[in-house]
């Protein structure tokens, strides 16, 4: 049974532009499902949705078990293309913000700070701070933000676009190590056909004007393993 499901989704945006075009997308628990298309085909828009950061303007998106997307707020992490890292927090600080909003105290919540950074391999950076780090590792901090509710569904827009293609290799693997320890679905937005054959189970493919779904391909290729 779909963890979450879009059916019949328009987005249309205030100045007329038409996002989406009656977009249905299932997403199937533990699975790693790519939405590749072009610039502007509609596919952060789609994500936003899915996260219920933007309403739709038609359709519905239902989840296993009802609610909506704000029922489910804590099963749900996103990581944006940008870090988007507080400069003046610590890396420990920076992944625990989402258990401070949710009212974690800090000493109840050094645990999941912890595991969620060895994770990403940056235990020994707990106190450094953004500045100090590579591109490379503020993602991982940011990813490693978006695990601290250790949320059922993981939602990444384009997260390596801005990074140099060593980076992004070794963060591709990192992503697949993630999923198999933690076992999350994962949406991830890549306009990379690299990317999306590398890391998922199923691609979607988005066109532009209006933006909807063109094919759907199971990737049926082995799994890295550790
Ligand atoms: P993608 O992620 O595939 O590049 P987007 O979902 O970002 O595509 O954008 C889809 C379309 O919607 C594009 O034409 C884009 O310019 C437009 N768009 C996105 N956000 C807004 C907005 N806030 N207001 C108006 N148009 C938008
Ligand atoms: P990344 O690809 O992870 O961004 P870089 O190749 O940009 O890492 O590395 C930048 C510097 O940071 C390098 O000197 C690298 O040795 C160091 N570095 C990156 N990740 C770690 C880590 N997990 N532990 C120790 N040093 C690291």
């Amino acid at each position: 049974a779909p963890l979450v499901t879009l059916a019949g989704i328009d987005k249309v945006f205030q100045n007329g532009t038409i996002a989406l075009s009656g977009l249905d997308l299932g997403i199937r628990e533990g699975e790693f499902v790519s939405l590749l298309g072009p610039s502007g085909c509609g596919k952060s828009t789609a994500l936003r949705i899915l996260a219920g950061l933007i309403p739709a303007s038609r359709g519905a998106i239902g989840w296993a078990g009802g609610g909506d997307a704000e029922a489910h707020q804590r099963d749900i992490g996103f990581v944006f293309q940008e870090p988007t890292l507080m400069p003046w927090a610590s890396v420990a600080d920076n992944v625990y913000l989402p258990l401070r909003l949710r009212g974690v105290s800090r000493k109840a919540a050094s645990q999941a700070i912890d595991s969620c950074l060895s994770l990403v391999g940056l235990e020994q950076f707990a106190k450094s701070y953004p500045r100090e780090l590579s591109g490379g590792m503020k993602m991982r901090v940011s990813i490693a933000r978006a695990l601290s509710l250790r949320p059922k569904l993981l939602l990444m827009d384009e997260p390596f676009a801005a990074l140099d293609e060593i980076t992004r290799f070794k963060l591709n693997d990192d992503i697949l190590r993630l999923q198999q320890e933690f076992r999350c679905t994962i949406v991830f937005v890549t306009h990379s056909v690299f990317e999306s054959v590398y890391l998922s189970s199923r691609i979607v493919v988005m066109a532009a004007r209006p933006g909807r779904i063109i094919a759907e391909i199971d990737v049926d290729a082995p799994r890295p393993r550790d």
